[in-house]
């Protein structure tokens, strides 16, 4: 589900919205101070947690 993140202009709030396809974001009213000066940012796709791989090389003094 795709997640639109939006932020106020007149208070700075930022905030995220669930959007379906084809949904109306004109009319997006902030929150916060209800102020329909928002801005959207960008747009996520179901924000997961990245596997976190360690394949780093470990500067291995052992000798
Ligand atoms: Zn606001």
């Amino acid at each position: 589900m795709p997640i639109y993140e939006y932020e106020c202009k007149n208070c700075g709030e930022r905030f995220q919205v669930f959007l379906l396809p084809g949904e109306d974001d004109g009319k997006m009213a902030c929150p916060r101070c209800s102020a329909l000066y928002v801005k959207k940012l960008i747009s996520l796709f179901s924000v997961g947690s990245e596997p976190s791989s360690s394949s780093g090389c470990k500067p291995s003094g052992s000798t």
